[in-house]
């Protein structure tokens, strides 16, 4: 079982992932979204994470998608333009410094072995942009928080996201519904829920009060008593 996580802007799916090599055989294995190789001091934040001592690769790995949005296919174009240097043709090239971080093409069995199976991304390191819709991270958040979950505080974002996947659909060219029929009505059943997206992410220091953003307290406190 793969954890799996979800772009906020285009929805597509991303597990994150370490790869283990034992002689020959290459592997993938769950970790948790947090999990993080250890740092090594010459490290900045954007630097491309490569094999540590023991071999392992921390990184995320994404199936090929058959949907028509998915057209990553590893070519220079395909990265996000401060990755790229450009030479005196104006051919583009991948910086050095994000070669490490370049995404490989993957065979992987369901048991997260390398070499057989479906067609996917392997992308080390941070999850710095994605690879469907181009969305790129610059600021230091965290990966968790660049990413939708299925739990904890990324549910609304999912609800979000999955509405807005219908409402594509709906007005797409094969919906087949009437124009006046292409209605949807989403909502959070969790008010803590909905607090927690209008608000950032945790990033706040662990002790520090949490109170819910002013725009979410209850009804009744915004009416002077009488
Ligand atoms: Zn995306």
């Amino acid at each position: 079982m793969y954890p799996v996580h979800f772009c906020r802007e285009c929805g597509h799916e991303y597990h994150p992932v370490r790869l283990v090599t034992d002689g020959s055989t290459r592997t993938f294995l769950a970790r948790d979204i947090d999990d993080a190789a250890p740092i090594r001091p010459e490290d900045e934040d954007d630097a491309a994470d490569t094999a540590d001592a023991s071999g392992e690769v921390f990184g995320f790995l994404t199936p090929d998608a058959a949907d028509a949005g998915f057209s990553f296919s590893d070519t220079e174009e395909d990265y996000p333009e401060n990755w790229l240097d450009f030479d005196a043709r104006e051919n583009p090239r991948l910086k050095p410094h994000y070669k490490p971080a370049r995404a490989r093409e993957v065979r992987v069995a369901s048991t997260g072995q390398v070499g057989s199976g479906i067609r996917g991304w392997f992308v080390p390191g941070k999850f710095r942009f994605c690879l469907r819709c181009g969305f790129t991270h610059t600021s230091a958040a965290r990966d968790r928080t660049r990413l939708a979950s299925l739990s904890a505080e990324g549910r609304s974002s999912a609800t979000t996201i999955l509405v807005g996947t219908a409402l594509r659909w709906m007005h797409g060219d094969d919906s087949g519904l009437e124009a006046f029929t292409r209605k949807l009505l989403g909502f959070t059943d969790n008010r803590q829920d909905a607090a927690g997206t209008s608000s950032p992410p945790p990033s706040r220091p662990a002790s520090s009060p949490i109170s819910p953003p002013t725009d979410r307290r209850p009804r009744l406190r915004q009416r002077p008593a009488r």
